[in-house]
């Protein structure tokens, strides 16, 4: 199942690649992306309040919340009445953080923080694009994905760095490259009825690119490999109870929630869900080191 949305997803980002031109590449996967979703309780102060297709999570304290991802472009009023819908008012999110810096989960960054007057932190690669918009020039898919808008007060972040937000709130950034030389993922404790958890927000690990960009051999980003494995590494070390995953089926968020709705109250529970995460992202990696190599011995 996870596989087979994996499969999907390269699919579509790929799609991207064929429709390249001047104008901004199609997006066939964006309407069903961005369909409505009702916000709900992940685990103690954490929200779901992205659409069904592309995860945006709410952090909360009594003075003040953690905003992650701000989805397309499109979904940015959508994650804010769904912020307001279970209660809590925009402007009192102080900080907006970020996975990665495409346009399905950067592209309402600009417009939430409009919102909110937060604060945006990213790791110095993606805070370079957010600040100028458009896409990077390092970026693996980089003519094959929309350019994103800029936004305003970003500040950097170093690997590892803590964010203390109202007192109560503290998450903290990894960084996890390779699908982005700037990927984040964003971890933090959450605690409910005396039991605390930590949940891990993880960004995504597909190996998808323009075409003609090659992993094994890329100028603009000769450090691609050696990323990923940083970021693999990452995720098995990192102690992770629930994960969640910039697209949300990756994770099975769906089919958690599902059983946890039908009784199974420990459904999105999952110590080896990360471990999981890192071993799929490994296998897809091979795929695409042994479909270049494969290209290039034919080219020969
Ligand atoms: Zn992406």
């Amino acid at each position: 199942m996870r596989f087979q949305a994996l499969f999907l997803m390269i699919w579509a980002c790929l799609s991207f690649g064929v429709s390249l031109g001047q104008t901004a590449p199609a997006c066939s996967q964006c309407a069903e992306w961005n369909r409505p979703q009702k916000p709900f309780r992940i685990f103690g102060n954490t929200y779901y309040v992205g659409p069904h297709g592309l995860s945006s999570v709410l952090v909360t304290s009594s003075s003040g919340h953690v905003l992650i991802d701000g989805d397309l472009p499109e979904s940015a009023a959508a994650i804010a009445s769904n912020v307001r819908a279970l209660g809590f008012r925009l402007e009192d999110v102080k900080l907006i953080v970020n996975s990665h810096v495409h346009f399905d989960h950067a592209g309402g960054i600009a417009k939430l923080q409009r919102l909110s007057g937060a604060l945006v932190v990213a790791s110095p690669w993606s805070a370079a694009v957010l600040r100028h918009g458009g896409v990077g020039k390092s970026d693996p898919q980089y003519g094959a994905v929309r350019p994103i808008a800029a936004v305003k007060n970003v500040q950097e972040l170093h690997d590892g760095q803590s964010f203390r937000v109202g007192g109560e709130i503290v998450i903290s950034a990894h960084l996890t490259p390779g699908h982005t030389p700037g990927g984040t993922s964003w971890a933090w404790q959450s605690c409910e009825d005396r039991v605390c958890r930590q949940i891990v927000f993880a960004d995504s690990l597909s190996p998808v690119s323009a075409k003609g960009f090659r992993f094994t051999q890329s100028r603009t980003y000769p450090n691609a490999l050696d990323d990923f494995e940083k970021s693999f590494s990452f995720l098995e070390a990192t102690p992770c109870d629930i994960l969640i995953t910039t697209h949300p089926e990756n994770s099975g968020l769906w089919d958690h929630l599902q059983a946890r709705e039908q009784g199974a109250s420990d459904a999105l529970i999952d110590s080896g869900a990360c471990r999981q995460l890192a071993q799929q992202g490994r296998e897809s990696l091979r795929e695409r080191i042994a479909g270049e190599e494969n290209a290039a011995v034919k080219t020969k």
